[in-house]
């Protein structure tokens, strides 16, 4: 594995470092040909120097060595013998007359190696420059004289100086560049990082089953993943329309308009959940997508654009009519058995002839048909979508009598679910209600107090008439609900979990029903509940009836 790292980075690298020597080169060589040049102008003699011509002849040598020597593939401190060498040229040329100052020349090497190849060989450059010089020079054995003054004193200062401004220099370059390549790297690694998670996102968006659309904080979408795709090729439209032309609103047949389009509303900032919207025509195949969507912010808090998440729908919509359907034709088919049967009872009470036991059992069957029907009926309006409101007749009525006859018929139930069923509270208390519709809500919370309950468990029913109406209150010592579905108790059709997987039967409308009764009489309904406590339901209406539009008022706040 490393090395395959090393071929990658290799030939860029090669270049660069062969590249620099001969540039280096050059750099002297150029120089130094030109000086030649014009000695031979200013000093003919040199024409018959063969020092100049050897020096002419290696320094066209060592410009060659550069340019052919692969020096990538060699240390690098090979590389350090070109300087040198030029360093050595210049002292030999700088002998052959040192009156024509070639000497000052060393700087180019010096520069070069103070650049490339750290302080060691910095300093032994400079130094052997130096020593050359004076050696050189009192070799010689002429007397020293003023003139001497370059070659003892500027050159070495020259020389020292220079090479360490240039040390100095490029070390802080180095050191910039070496900064900056941490930089660019820790970048670069952040950001194959980013689009790493960018590419692990994009395919775990692409693998869930719901449409997803994202845009940025210019309105542009930026990612419409493959179930979205799927969504609208499904029913035509093309792949890149991100969605569909023509949406229908929840009813199915009205157009959305231009405003209220779901992308629209969140390109504009909207968020919102689960808006219904049908794709295809009525009466043709079609598919229903649960629409919602999120706005997104930056870290500052700046509107960052926002996202779009379409949930397939058809089938729970299709499983909800189908339950409406089934429950409103029962219920209608229960409807005309159970009106015959009201009527022939209604036709046996009239028997003048009949005994009382005879008759108080057909009296005892009719209510219980009587109240069989209005339930059929309750189903029937829950199974229709439409907004019929509850039959209601007010009269003054004793909820205490009506919850001591509701409880006398729930013994029953309660004894064989092994439930203690308790009266407790005042005797008496009268209140404007409906007597039918408040014994089906005394009925439908007593029966869930004894469906709900443990065995051994109790049930009371406490009735307090007060200043601010009669108050019935249902308590039972059983499971209790948990707090998340507290408020969804009340939804038609819902059931807990708990509900829903145990034995106990139930359609998830008695609650719904109760607080509709509840309200149209103007009172309240309230639960509280703990978990393997137990639960009770409060009910609450007004002792006299107060005018529609203030009974509309507290059922709304209720
Ligand atoms: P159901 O026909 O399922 O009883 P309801 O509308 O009467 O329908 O009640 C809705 C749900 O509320 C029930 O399914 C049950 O989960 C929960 N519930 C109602 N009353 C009680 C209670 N007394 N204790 C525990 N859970 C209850």
């Amino acid at each position: 594995m490393s090395g395959g790292v090393r071929t990658t980075a290799g030939p860029r690298k090669r270049g660069r470092v062969a590249s620099g020597i001969l540039s280096a080169q050059l750099l002297i060589s150029g120089p130094l040909l030109v000086v030649i040049i014009a000695l031979l102008f200013v000093s003919p003699s040199v024409y018959s120097s063969p020092v100049v011509f050897g020096m002419v002849f290696f320094f066209f040598a060592l410009t060659a060595v550069s340019a052919l020597v692969p020096w990538d593939s060699i240390p690098r401190l090979w590389g350090a013998l070109l300087p040198f060498a030029n360093l050595a040229g210049i002292l030999v040329l700088r002998e052959f007359d040192p009156q024509t100052g070639v000497g000052l020349l060393v700087v180019l090497p010096i520069i070069w190696i103070a650049r490339t190849f750290g302080s060691t060989l910095t300093i032994a450059g400079v130094a052997g420059t130096i020593l050359a010089m004076w050696g050189t020079r009192l070799l010689r054995g002429s007397p020293i004289t003023w003139n001497d003054f370059v070659t003892f004193v500027v050159v070495p200062v020259l020389v020292g100086f220079v090479a360490g401004a240039i040390y100095v220099s490029s070390a802080r370059g180095r050191a910039q560049a070496k900064l900056l390549r941490q930089h660019s790297s820790m970048v670069q690694v952040a950001l194959e990082k980013a689009s790493r998670q960018e590419g692990v996102l994009n395919e775990l968006l692409n693998a869930v089953d719901f449409g997803v659309i994202a845009f940025d904080r210019t309105g542009t979408v930026t990612f419409v993943n493959r179930a979205q795709r799927q969504y609208l090729t499904d029913f035509g439209t093309p792949a890149d329309a991100v969605v569909h032309p023509v949406i229908y609103q929840a009813d199915g047949v009205t157009l959305y308009t231009e405003d209220d389009r779901p992308l629209n509303r969140a390109l504009s900032g909207q968020a919102f959940d689960n808006l219904i919207i049908w794709v295809g025509e009525p009466g043709e195949r079609r598919a229903a997508h649960s629409v919602s969507s999120r706005i997104l912010h930056d870290r500052e808090g700046e509107y960052d654009g926002g996202v779009i998440v379409l949930t397939d729908i058809t089938k729970e919509l299709e499983a909800v009519r189908a339950r409406d359907d089934l429950i409103g034709s029962v219920s209608h088919e229960l409807r005309s058995p159970l009106t015959s049967i009201l009527g022939y009872l209604d036709l046996a009470r009239d028997d003048d002839q009949l005994d009382e036991e005879t008759r108080r059992m057909i009296d005892v069957a009719y209510a219980n048909s009587e109240r069989l029907l209005v339930i059929v009926t309750d189903l029937l309006r829950a199974a229709s979508d439409a907004d019929q409101q509850l039959a209601m007749s007010f009269t003054a009525g004793d909820v205490a009598q009506i919850a001591r006859d509701s409880v006398e018929a729930h013994r029953v139930m309660a004894e064989e679910r092994e439930v203690e069923l308790v009266m407790d509270g005042a005797d008496s208390a009268v209140a404007a209600i409906d007597p039918m519709r408040m014994r089906q809500v005394l009925d439908n919370l007593i029966t869930n107090a004894i469906k709900y309950n443990r065995e051994w468990g109790t049930v009371t029913v406490a009735v307090e008439p007060g200043a601010g109406g009669v108050s019935v209150e249902v308590r039972d010592t059983g499971q209790g609900i948990p707090e998340a579905d507290l408020p969804r108790i009340f939804d038609r059709f819902y059931r807990t979990k708990s509900a829903k997987s145990s034995a106990t039967v139930g359609t998830g409308l008695g609650l719904s029903i109760t607080r509709e009764i509840v309200h149209r009489h103007g009172g309240h309904l309230t639960v509280t509940s703990e978990l393997g406590i137990g639960t009770t339901f409060r009910v609450t209406v007004p002792t006299e009836r107060e005018s529609s539009a203030n009974a509309g008022a507290r059922s709304v706040a209720a």
